[in-house]
């Protein structure tokens, strides 16, 4: 698998410093499952970030610091039920890493002609929502904007944009600034893994008379 399409660094430098909400973690995450690259970068982001708290000068603790470690080891340690586990049906998805399989998921739902798109349960509350994006081979998306974002991993097949060719392993970032018209051009299925905030805005006359119908 080559890839050519990464996170910006930016991203990355926010996925090592813990400041992305799930949805955006997971993404991350999973193109960090397949790129050497990035794993590198977070790694070597990681490291800088350590050696800077470890400069960092020494702060005195107060006197009974000790003390009230001790006090709340001695406490009660209440049990912390694991979350009861649901078979996810994920594990015929090509290309998507384990730990996304272990999470509970939608059916399948008809979003479009030839787009269909199945939603990912996070377990905690994120503004971002995670769902995978299935699309027929031939399909055009119909040009479109975002009112937020939309980061979209490729684990199976391939589509083509202004901004290049992506295929698996890849990682695409569009925002509110994007206006894109997406071809899928694998022949077969194309299957994404998406984190996205907002709402997708569809432009011209077609993508307004189709508008009250996509549901994401
Ligand atoms: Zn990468």
């Amino acid at each position: 698998m080559t890839i050519h399409h990464h996170p910006p660094e930016d991203l990355l430098a926010a996925f090592a410093a813990g400041l992305l909400d799930l949805g955006q973690h997971v993404a991350i995450a999973t193109h960090l499952v397949g790129c050497p690259r990035c794993r590198d970068t977070v790694r070597t982001m990681e490291h800088v970030g350590g050696a800077l708290l470890t400069g960092l000068p020494p702060t005195a603790m107060s006197g009974d610091a000790l003390a009230m470690i001790k006090a709340r080891l001695d406490g009660i340690v209440p049990a912390v039920a694991s979350p009861p586990r649901r078979a996810t049906g994920l594990s015929d998805v090509p290309g998507l890493p384990k730990f996304v399989r272990e999470y509970p998921a939608g059916p399948w739902k008809w979003i479009a002609p030839k787009v269909h798109m199945r939603p990912i349960e996070l377990p905690e509350a994120s503004e971002t929502r995670v769902f995978l994006l299935k699309s027929r081979p031939g399909t055009k998306m119909i040009e479109h904007t975002h009112t937020g974002f939309e980061m979209s991993c490729v684990l199976s097949g391939s589509f083509v944009h202004a901004g290049g060719h992506f295929g698996p392993g890849d990682f695409d970032l569009g925002d509110g600034a994007d206006d894109h018209e997406i071809m899928i051009d694998s022949a077969d299925d194309c299957i994404c893994l998406i984190a996205m905030q907002g709402d997708l805005k569809l432009n011209g006359m077609i993508g307004r008379l189709l508008q009250p119908l996509i549901r994401m």
